[in-house]
């Protein structure tokens, strides 16, 4: 692979970062994941204003210019001829040279990574057919959520829950309800009705979500944004998660039991087939 270091094009194996990074020491850093099909990025509109959020809630300055970031995602999508993958995009804090708790001065370089992955079958995933059986665990995770950062370690604890549980991935829940999916945002159907947590500081403010909801909207769907239980989610007609890697995924079986039929449902079928129609259309 050819990857991207500080405005370097480089193959993967001479890219370095050094160990006093504050990614490296900190998890000091937001980052951005861009699906890739047809070798166009999806969304990658939405992607750049939530990396401004997540680097502005931060007191992080952005790394370049958007047409700087639109163009280094361009050029990696062709050095690496990727057709349908992801794209990997990691602003750190920089090297200070050192450790220390106070934030280096703003004016020291961030660190920006990017890297792509090559994922042939994204749009026709065979789990998209079967579908994710989930189990649910405690949401242990900080408190600012919103924040897309690169402290990952309790999504992969989530992820790891579920190998071991020998299923695809947790939902976390706090308070009695559903939160979000270890790397996704979670959403029931019931009748014509699509239900998900509203936007606040519990959960990541999916890119995906936001154009699932408004084809849902246009499609006709009721769209109610409230928490849901994971019984309430056991007996619902559907479920489903999504996020810029899976698009929309049915989900099928919670803690063992199945949703609905226990097979991928017609509405969450349906909002995958829109999402993938137009967002390859609005691809660039
Ligand atoms: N929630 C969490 C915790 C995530 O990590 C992600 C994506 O990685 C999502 C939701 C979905 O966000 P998006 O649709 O922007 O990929």
């Amino acid at each position: 692979r050819t990857v991207y270091v500080n405005g370097t094009y480089l193959p993967e194996h001479e890219a370095t970062v050094s160990i006093f990074d504050r990614g490296f020491l900190m998890a000091d850093g937001v980052y951005e994941v861009t699906s890739v099909l047809d070798g166009k990025l999806i969304d990658f509109d939405g992607h750049i204003k939530r990396l401004h959020r997540s680097l502005s809630e931060l007191d992080m300055a952005a790394p370049c210019s958007d047409d700087e970031l639109i163009a280094m995602h361009r050029e990696l999508v062709r050095l690496n001829n990727i057709d349908q993958g992801m794209i990997y995009l990691q602003v750190t804090r920089g090297n200070p040279g050192d450790r220390s708790f106070v934030f280096p001065s703003a004016d020291l370089p961030p660190t920006i990574v990017a890297f792509t992955q090559d994922i042939p079958n994204l749009a026709d995933a065979p789990a998209a057919k079967t579908g994710f059986r989930v189990i649910s665990i405690p949401d242990l995770r900080w408190d600012r959520r919103d924040i897309k950062t690169v402290q990952l370690l309790y999504p992969s604890m989530g992820k790891m829950a579920a190998k071991k549980a020998g299923v695809d991935d947790s939902w976390f829940v706090e308070d009695g309800a559903v939160t979000e999916g270890t790397s996704n945002n979670a959403y029931i159907v019931k009748g014509n009705r699509i239900i998900t947590r509203a936007l606040s500081t519990d959960i990541l403010h999916g890119i995906t979500r936001v154009a699932v909801l408004r084809f849902a909207a246009e499609a006709q769907f009721e769209v109610e944004e409230r928490p849901f239980t994971i019984e309430e989610a056991q007996g619902a007609d559907e479920a489903f998660s999504t996020a810029a890697s899976i698009f929309v995924m049915p989900v099928v079986e919670i803690d063992g039991k199945p949703v609905g039929t226990g097979k991928p449902g017609p509405v969450a079928q349906r909002l995958r087939e829109l999402y993938l129609d137009e967002m390859r259309k609005a691809a660039i």
